[in-house]
């Protein structure tokens, strides 16, 4: 499973310690893909594990072409949001902070020390963020958590959509993604009779229009005015006022493959970089 320090196996989990170990001392700068997600309502149509599936997916194929492990700590996320919908479990702040730390300081004491996070759902942004500072300054390594590629036109294509028509949960692009890696558990019959349910008062609705010259300002009130429960603001669970049949998976794919190239890259070039002194025990 590791000889010379090249894995043939990627998740940390289905390796021997004997591979761990050749792998820890031979690869020169070994680095622990960690992913992170949810169990949480999406919409009718997608799985409960949706964003863990997704980044499932990510970290393995990203630890594949980077020589790297690929490490998925925990299952649920920071979720509670979407309690009002059955099938969710939230873990709370204190909990996922504790998992992500509990990771990387077991990890570091083996001698790891470049962490590179992903994260599939937005709800674990605040807390990943402050784990990695955290981290970083408890355990003395490396945590990065590369945002990428923003700047391509497919990048350009999927923010913009999802800006105009907040399609940012279980909507066209998240469906895309799901149909793209795991169609299997796609059930698409039960949006037939679907339409768009996202409910705010009509004056915010005008706000989430990026045409609008005072958009910046805008979102942001849209943004402060959001309830915290979004079985408040939407009945099915899907946020967003576009179709979620509309999902165009070949795009999905090509999305896929853009943002794994780009955290692969990154791993590439930050090997490159030798470990700064103020990371060295
Ligand atoms: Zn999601």
């Amino acid at each position: 499973m590791s000889e010379n320090g090249k894995l043939s196996k990627f998740w940390l989990h289905e390796l021997t310690r004997p591979a761990f170990v050749d792998w820890m001392e031979n690869e020169k700068h070994p680095v622990a893909v960690i992913g992170i997600g949810s169990i949480e309502q999406h919409g009718p149509h997608l799985p409960l594990g949706m964003d863990s599936l997704a980044i499932q997916h990510y970290i393995h194929e990203v630890a594949k072409r980077s020589n790297s492990v690929a490490v998925h700590p925990c299952f649920p996320g920071y979720s509670p949001h979407h309690m009002g919908f059955p099938g969710t479990i939230t873990f709370s702040s204190e909990t996922l902070m504790g998992v992500l730390m509990d990771t990387i300081g077991s990890l570091s004491k083996h001698g790891m020390k470049r962490f590179c996070v992903m994260n599939g759902h937005g709800g674990n942004v605040q807390i990943m963020n402050l784990a990695m500072r955290l981290a970083k300054r408890k355990y003395n390594v490396m945590v990065a958590a590369p945002q990428g590629p923003t700047d391509t036109e497919l990048a350009k294509t999927v923010a913009e959509r999802q800006k105009r028509h907040w399609d940012v949960h279980s909507g066209p692009t998240e469906t895309g993604g799901a149909l793209a890696l795991f169609p299997e558990l796609v059930e698409l019959s039960n949006l037939d009779d679907w339409e768009v349910t996202l409910k705010m008062d009509p004056k915010l609705m005008e706000f989430r229009d990026p045409d609008r010259p005072d958009y910046d300002l805008v979102s942001q009130v849209y943004g402060a005015c959001t309830p915290p429960n979004n079985i408040d603001f939407t009945s099915t669970g899907v946020y967003g006022k576009n179709d979620p049949r509309d999902a165009d998976v070949e795009e999905s794919k090509k999305r896929f493959e853009e943002r794994v190239s780009f955290v692969t890259e990154f791993i590439k070039v930050w090997k490159t970089i030798p470990t700064p002194k103020a990371f060295q025990d």
